[in-house]
This record gives structure tokens, C-alpha cells and sequence, in this order.
């Protein structure tokens, strides 16, 4: 035959390769998709974020929900940008930062906790004409239909309830749906995922958590804590556990993002991966300890004493100083893209979600705040995704999970 033969037959092979390669990271990218068309394809979703750290703002001075702020007054999430971004709701969660370990510590942390719960219930009252407060799956859609917003309560570390389990169940009766056991820092409940193993999983006393969570409905969170807490959890819960705003090893190694043999166990258990916008969980930012040491004594003086005006100008006075003295590389949508594809990849689309981490120090370049939500839709129906798989990645994976937590309390219920 002719002496181009083999190049040729060469060629194909490098063709089939690469084509492979691409079908391994992501379905083939169709036609762009107009502003338009993925605009009202989002507000046709019932589309929901299962991590909104909005409620450390409910208490901020003169901060109201109803008012659109900016991402440059460190606010991401307020009703008008749900509006604009097509976000329905959302998981609005009760964060407690992790404080000593002692009786006086938990008191106050429950007391704060217990404050907290009692903004965003305060929140959806003033507002009940655009807000509601959501207790069950089927909520979410029937909320949705009349036009409101729907308010899930989640718990982001159970450090207020180390002292007495049985607050699970107060919190329950106020609306918590999602709960996880920790956060930066090893507690009385279980390992971090950021710190040194202590309990190499759940403490005993975790473990006690891990079923009453089962027994009153409540979904179970393992962001934030260790891999042996999700593998112990996954053995030990009813039901499937959810990862309410993570990332994929797999992209970029770090101790809050999640192996792919994890991903697969997850998505074997049921459970459902959110995909969170953190910069730095997404990619890597170089060792700055003066800067490292710079946000630690600013974190310090924003929890001493009462917040006041004057105190909250200073702060972020200090904070952009921080920012323009040492400046941290920034992820962008893209990078943010790689991890959910990764996971849609390797979890499949029944198990992968949205839980980007506003005002908890998530947002990327090109995906600021929830005004920006509609562009992960058009991207997603760019590479090829249906309309039902939209719907599943937007609320419906984390829906199902819900009612399976509902159906098992309902089967504890009726044995009684
Ligand atoms: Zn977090």
C-alpha cells in the first residue's frame, strides 16, 4: 500500500485517544446556549443550595434580606439576587463556629445556636410574603408553585449539642433538616476532616448522634468532617448521607474534598455530593503564614463583643487591606466546572448537587454570588445535560435523600 498508511492509521488512533479522553471528562459540549433560553430554563427548576451561610448576616446592622446587596459588603446571598440568579432556596444553615470543649463552651454555643434558629425563623416571618419556612421534601416544590422561596434549616457543626444530645430533637421541632458533626476542629462528636484524628471517626457519643439524627428525620452532613467519620457514618446510618458543600480529590487534593473510591461508596449508599465554590478547596493557593496570621487576628477581633457599625466598617477596612497586602490567587467557574463534572463523572447524576458555600467564604471568579446561578445551568445544558438531570442536580438528589430520612422516621414512628 501507499507509504501514508501507517501515519494515517497513526492519526486515527490519536483521534480515538483524545476523543476518549474527552468523553471521560465530560459530555461532548453542543451548540452555546443564549443568556435567555438558560435563564428561563432555571426559573423553570425548582433549583435549591444545600450550604447558604447567610443567617451570620440576619443579626448584621441595618441588614436586611429584602435589600440586594453587594459581594464587596461580604454578602452573596439576599432575595433579590435569588431572584435574578433563579434560586428557589435552600439549605440556611446554623453555623457555630468550634470554641473550647468545656461546659461553659457548650452553653454558649448552644445559646448561640438556639439564636441563630431563631433568626431565620424570624427572617421567613417578617418576609412570609416572599419566604417560607420548609419542613419536608415535598415543600419545596409546593412553596415554589406559589411563587415563595422556600427556607430549609440545616446545622453546621453540632458543637451546641455536645453537652446534651437530646437538643437534637429541639432542633428538629424548629425545622432542622440536615445536621453534620463538626467543623474546622476534632469535637465531642467526631474528627474533623482539617485536624489531627482524635476519635479516628465518631466518637461514641457520635455514634449515639448518627442514629438519633436517623430516628428524628434529619438528614446527616459529612462536609467538614474526616474520611473516617463519612466511611463510619455511610456503615452506620438508616440513610443516605449527603455532602452538603465539597469537592473531588480526584481535581485537587486537599482534606475537605472527597477520593473517588469515597464518591462511589457515596453514590453506592445513595447519597449526594454538593459541589461548593471555596477557592481554595478548589485549587491550590501558595503558604502565606503572614497572611495566615494577618486573617487569624482578624477573625479574633470580629468575635470579641457586640457587632456595631463602626466595628463592621473597620473590619473590612482591615480585611481589604489584608487582600491588597496579600493577595491569594482566585478560582475561577472553570475550576469550580472541573470538580462538578468530576464528580457527575465518577458519582453519576443521581448523586451530585449544588452547595456552593455563600457567605461562607465560597464564590469563584464568573460565579460571585446566587445572581450568577443560571450560568451553571447554561453550562450544564451546554455539555449536553436534559432537563430531568438539571432538576436532579438542582435539588431533586438531595429531595430524594429527604424523603428517604422522612420515610425511615415515619417507619420508627408507626412501630411505636
Ligand atoms: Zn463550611
Amino acid at each position: 500500500m501507499t507509504p501514508h498508511a501507517p501515519f494515517a492509521l497513526r492519526d486515527t488512533m490519536i483521534a480515538v485517544l483524545i476523543l476518549g479522553a474527552i468523553g471521560l471528562t465530560a459530555p461532548a459540549r453542543a451548540a452555546p446556549v443564549s443568556e435567555a433560553a438558560a435563564k428561563s430554563m432555571q426559573d423553570s427548576l425548582v433549583t435549591l443550595d444545600t450550604h447558604l451561610d447567610t443567617p451570620a448576616n440576619f443579626s448584621r446592622p441595618g441588614w436586611d434580606m429584602m435589600d440586594r446587596h453587594r459581594v464587596e459588603d461580604r454578602s452573596q446571598v439576599d432575595y433579590p439576587r435569588m431572584v435574578e440568579g433563579g434560586l428557589k432556596g435552600g439549605f440556611f444553615a446554623i453555623y457555630t463556629p468550634q470554641g473550647p470543649r468545656t461546659e461553659a463552651g457548650d452553653r454558649n454555643a448552644r445559646d448561640a445556636a438556639l439564636i441563630r434558629a431563631m433568626e431565620i425563623r424570624e427572617m421567613v416571618a417578617k418576609h412570609g410574603d416572599v419566604f417560607a419556612l420548609a419542613l419536608k421534601a415535598d415543600d419545596a416544590q409546593a412553596i415554589t408553585a406559589k411563587g415563595k422561596r422556600f427556607v430549609f434549616m440545616s446545622i453546621e457543626n453540632s458543637y451546641p449539642l455536645e453537652g446534651d444530645l437530646s437538643l437534637m430533637a429541639t432542633f428538629q421541632k424548629l425545622g432542622v433538616r440536615l445536621i453534620g458533626p463538626a467543623h474546622f476542629k476534632d469535637n465531642d462528636l467526631a474528627d474533623s476532616a482539617t485536624d489531627a484524628p482524635e476519635w479516628h471517626g465518631l466518637s461514641p457519643k457520635g455514634r449515639e448522634f448518627v442514629s438519633e439524627a436517623n430516628r428524628l428525620g434529619m438528614m446527616l452532613d459529612a462536609s467538614h468532617s474526616s474520611d473516617d467519620v463519612l466511611d463510619q457514618m455511610m456503615a452506620l446510618s438508616k440513610t443516605p448521607i449527603i455532602l452538603s458543600h465539597s469537592g473531588c480529590k480526584a481535581v485537587f487534593d486537599h482534606p475537605r474534598n472527597i477520593d473517588d473510591t469515597r464518591l462511589k461508596a457515596l453514590a453506592a449508599n445513595g447519597g449526594v455530593i454538593q459541589i461548593n465554590t471555596f477557592s481554595s478547596y478548589l485549587i491550590a493557593s501558595p503558604k502565606n503564614p503572614d497572611r495566615d496570621a494577618a486573617m487569624a487576628a482578624l477573625e479574633k477581633a470580629a468575635g470579641e463583643g457586640p457587632m456595631t457599625p463602626d466595628k463592621e466598617a473597620a473590619l473590612q477596612a482591615e480585611l481589604k487591606a489584608i487582600n491588597a497586602k496579600y493577595p491569594v490567587p482566585k478560582a475561577t467557574f472553570e475550576d469550580f466546572m472541573n470538580h462538578m463534572n468530576h464528580a457527575l463523572m465518577v458519582a453519576g447524576v443521581d448523586h451530585v448537587g449544588i452547595g456552593a458555600d455563600m457567605d461562607g467564604g465560597g464564590g469563584v471568579v464568573g460565579l460571585e454570588d446566587v445572581s450568577d446561578y443560571w450560568k451553571i445551568t447554561r453550562r450544564l445544558m451546554e455539555e449536553g445535560y436534559s432537563r430531568d438531570d438539571l432538576e436532579k442536580i438542582w435539588g431533586g438528589n438531595v429531595l430524594r435523600v429527604m424523603r428517604q430520612a422522612e420515610a425511615y422516621k415515619a417507619s420508627l414512628d408507626q412501630g411505636r
